[in-house]
């Protein structure tokens, strides 16, 4: 058996994601940034008001109230110099939130802090503003030339926003993966209809996608095959063909039937490994024509556990992630969480909440690794060590899942 981190260690050296390529940044929320973004512009593009009221001059303020003629009136949208509108002393402009200052003026009075006179042609202002009041300087936010994002940001919603206000069309960015996902087996079966004795359905596909759409990539449905070798080679090189990364699931025990570590050996250079973990603990790595191959246990949660401690890492660095790893967290142990020292880590799947600032986790439930109603409860991996477990209070790592 080799260690959890020695397995990782193996399989992260080996994967290497696509080139980056140019991408249209409306379609670049979730993916990595792999050339800065330097800002062409200043944002805000020109001096604005903040607030719905009136451009004076501050000086104009000083012993409120004060009365002053209303010359103009500029809207959003408006150039006020093409429209010629000014504030000279002693004169107003009405001004609504995000107009351009108009020249002469150098700050806002809120329309709340005023009373314009019946028929509209002066305004009383009650209170003394500064230079600057409620003013939106040119360049607050960004100014020519900023770096506005660096290489490895990850592209959210805010980011979109920011690009969108600079006029940057697209980015160079790490492309969406496209990761597909093969079931083997001769008992698998899917689908509602009555199973023959022996027969189970396949859920290790449907969770295996489900994890990949979280992770923001493209999952590909490559079907299930028998345990027969030729289909498991065919599904393979078809999904290595049409694939950045692709993940089987078992085949790669010690049983008689195991072909796709078999196949793997032949076509990829596959290394099958036993990881000192639980659950887990076979995991076959190989690449066919450089594409990655995840061997996968069959057992459903050791697939999701497999998925999470080497798939996920691995397919956040193909895609441009500096930060690959689940968030690891300490969290007292609510009910205590026992095992049986075996010479492997345990990841027990356990339900996590937040009381009073503190994690604390307790089981989620049966903890085989067929048991996959525990692993949709769960929120967290609790680490154990080897040993016999960890009691109720004491505390243990735990990662968080999602
Ligand atoms: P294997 O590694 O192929 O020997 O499979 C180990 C265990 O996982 C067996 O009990 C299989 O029936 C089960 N298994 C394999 N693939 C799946 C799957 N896609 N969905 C549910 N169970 C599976
Ligand atoms: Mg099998």
């Amino acid at each position: 058996m080799i260690s959890p981190a020695e397995a990782r260690e193996h399989v992260l050296s080996r994967c290497r994601g696509p080139e980056p390529v140019e991408v249209a940044s409306s379609d670049a929320r979730g993916l990595v940034l792999a050339r800065p973004v330097v800002s062409p512009e200043h944002v805000p593009p020109f001096a604005n008001t903040a607030m719905d009221g009136f451009a004076v001059r501050a000086a104009d303020t000083v012993g409120p109230p004060v009365v002053l003629d209303v010359v103009g009136t500029v809207a959003a949208g408006v150039d006020p110099v093409a429209a010629g509108i000014e504030v000279a002393s002693g004169t107003a402009v009405r001004i609504m939130t995000g107009a351009p200052m108009p020249p002469g003026a150098d700050a806002v009075v809120m329309v709340e802090r005023t009373e314009v006179a019946a028929d509209g042609a002066t305004v009383s202002v009650d209170v003394e503003v500064p230079v600057g009041n409620h003013v939106r300087s040119s360049g607050e936010d960004l100014m020519i030339g900023d770096r506005v994002f660096d290489v490895g940001t990850v592209l959210g919603p805010g980011h979109l926003g920011v690009l969108a206000s600079i006029g940057i069309p697209t980015v160079m960015a790490h492309r969406r993966l496209s990761v597909g996902v093969l079931s083997t087996g001769d008992e698998l079966r899917e689908g509602p209809g009555a199973l023959a004795p022996g027969q189970i359905r396949d859920a290790n596909r449907p969770s295996l996608l489900g994890l990949l759409d979280e992770l923001g990539v493209e999952a590909v449905d490559l079907g299930r095959v028998a345990d027969d070798e030729a289909a498991i080679e065919a599904a393979l090189l078809d999904g290595a063909a049409r694939c950045d990364a692709v993940l089987t699931s078992g085949g790669v025990s010690m049983g008689d039937f195991d072909y796709v570590k078999v196949v793997l050996d032949r076509i990829g250079d596959m290394r099958w490994m036993q990881v000192a973990i639980k659950p887990a603990k076979p995991l076959a790595f190989g690449r066919i024509d450089g594409v990655p191959v995840f061997g996968l246990p069959g057992n459903p949660v050791s697939s999701m556990v497999s998925f999470e401690l080497f798939a996920r890492p691995a397919l956040r660095a193909m895609a441009g992630h500096t930060e690959v790893d689940r968030t690891r967290v300490r969290a007292t142990v609510v009910g205590g969480l026992p095992r049986h020292a075996d010479g492997k880590v345990h990841f027990a799947r356990v339900a996590v909440e937040v009381v009073d600032g503190r994690f604390r986790v307790r089981s989620a439930g049966g903890q085989g690794s067929h048991q996959l109603t525990a692993m949709a409860a769960a929120d967290g991996l609790a680490v154990l060590p080897d040993g016999d477990g960890v009691s109720d209070g004491d505390e243990v790592d735990v990662l968080l899942l999602g």
